[in-house]
């Protein structure tokens, strides 16, 4: 099928490459002009395991091409996504600034009939308006085409999206029209061969699908970071705690890590845009209200461990952090809990060295040059004069560092590990302090 995606960033490039991939034609359109020559020269703007090589490999074979030329995408494709950003809007409901500007473009260019999928995070009702806004568009012009406005949204994540796209657990399509369902059943044919995997609902339950998955996932984080302050003031290890509950199949392994705090372009801002538009309809929604309010504050919790350990003055201090990005396997770094401890540790005086494996030109572009941070190429190098390590990302190739040699390079041997990586034990037997995320020692 002939597809056009208007956005190329995590979800649009990711989704179009994949589409690809089994055989679609596809037309990503963009108005980052930088983007799209990039693009179209090899240069892959984000950091996504396995997307490299599979988008150099549809890009040869012309499966898969990019433009920011929207007129020719919009006579593409018999099937548009819309996969732009939906940033928090100052009052925390998501801006669909940008979902209506592809809105209007499609109305202002479309010349034959299409489906248009919304595939980014949208308030419930959004599709009707950009059913609206391409309507007008049309009117304006004296253009009777037909169109239907559907809903698919996604739920890949980054430093996995590839093989959640390849492989995805269900394919939500919000459509009423036999049409929209048809061609979307179609176009996705490919992935779901084994066992269905495409529920077809209504367009304004698929809008909300997308925020209550993403709400119930940032809750469980969210609880655990309770459990885990509980934990540490009643003399408890969260760990423990864990292992206790994780194998009650009813609670399952999944997002009970307790940790320094969710972040990320999703979790904290679709949790706000569904309290904002259960408030716009008269409800209170007093649990999401809590899940945010205890993300915030743990946020702050390794900068509170460093006050306990070192006071509040840190001014001569050097900290050499590992993990930069919001997560692993991603050089994402929108609302990771990075940012606000490097914040915090500079308020409060000190130097950071920090050493992300993805996220360094990511951070440069954030921090710009600063004489108060180092960004190192390796997780030892940001070890060289540092007082103390904080652990702020999983990345993998943090969880089995030599700690005698740790002792040796940290001036203050003193370990704070917001991911929980190392064992209290194992740390302190090396010789050095460990702070964790309610490990009930440190107290
Ligand atoms: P992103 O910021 O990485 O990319 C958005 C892209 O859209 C940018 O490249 C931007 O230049 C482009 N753009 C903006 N206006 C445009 C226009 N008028 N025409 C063409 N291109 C335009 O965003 P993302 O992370 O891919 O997220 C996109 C949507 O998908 C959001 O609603 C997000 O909530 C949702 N989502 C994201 C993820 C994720 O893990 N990142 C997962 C599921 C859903």
């Amino acid at each position: 099928m002939r597809v056009t995606i208007f956005g190329t960033g995590y979800v649009g490039l990711v989704t179009g490459t994949c589409l690809a991939d089994v055989g679609h034609d596809v037309v990503c359109v963009d108005i980052d002009q930088a983007k799209v020559d990039g693009l179209n020269n090899g240069v892959i703007p984000i950091y996504e395991p396995g997307l490299e090589p599979m988008v150099k490999a549809n890009h040869a074979v012309g499966r898969l091409s990019f433009t920011s030329d929207a007129p020719s995408a919009i006579a593409h494709g018999d099937v548009i996504f819309i996969a732009v950003g939906t940033p928090p809007d100052e009052d925390g409901s998501a801006d669909l600034k940008y979902v209506l500007a592809v809105a209007r473009t499609i109305g202002q260019h479309l010349e034959r009939p299409a489906v248009v999928v919304n595939k980014s995070t949208v308030p419930v009702g959004t599709a009707d308006k950009v059913r609206a806004t391409i309507a007008g568009e049309l009117a304006a012009r004296n253009a009777d085409i037909a169109f239907e406005v559907a809903s698919n949204p996604e739920f890949l994540k980054e430093g996995d999206a590839v093989n959640d796209c390849m492989r995805p657990d269900r394919i939500v399509i919000g459509a009423t029209s036999p049409v929209a369902v048809e061609k979307l059943k179609r176009l996705y044919a490919p992935f779901n061969r084994n066992h269905e995997r495409i529920v077809v609902m209504d367009v304004r339950s698929a809008e909300l699908t997308k925020y209550a998955a993403n709400a119930m996932l940032a809750t469980k984080i969210s609880f655990m970071n309770e459990i885990a302050n509980i934990a540490e003031r009643v003399g408890a290890d969260v760990e423990m705690v864990r292992q206790g509950i994780g194998s009650d199949p009813r609670i399952g392994w999944h997002f009970i890590y307790p940790g320094a705090g969710y972040g990320g372009s999703c979790f904290p801002k679709d949790v706000q845009a569904l309290a904002k538009t259960s408030q716009q309809h008269g409800y209170r929604a007093e649990l999401l209200g809590a899940v945010e309010s205890v993300n915030d504050r743990q946020k702050g919790h390794l900068f509170e461990l460093i006050g306990r350990h070192f006071g509040a003055d840190l001014s001569g201090k050097t900290f050499a952090v590992w993990g930069l990005a919001f997560k692993p396997n991603t050089d994402d770094m929108r609302e990771a809990s990075s940012r606000r401890l490097l914040q915090q540790l500079w308020d409060a005086g000190a130097k950071v060295r920090a050493y992300d494996p993805e996220a360094t030109a990511e951070a440069q572009r954030i921090f710009g040059e600063r004489d108060d941070l180092v960004l190192c190429d390796s997780a030892r190098a940001a070890l060289a004069d540092a007082d103390a390590l904080v652990v702020v990302t999983e990345w993998k190739q943090f969880r089995s560092p030599d700690f005698q040699r740790l002792r040796q390079s940290l001036a203050d041997a003193v370990i704070f590990d917001g991911r929980n990586l190392y064992h209290p034990d194992e740390v302190e037997a090396a010789g050095l302090a460990y702070y964790g995320i309610g490990r009930g020692r440190s107290i």
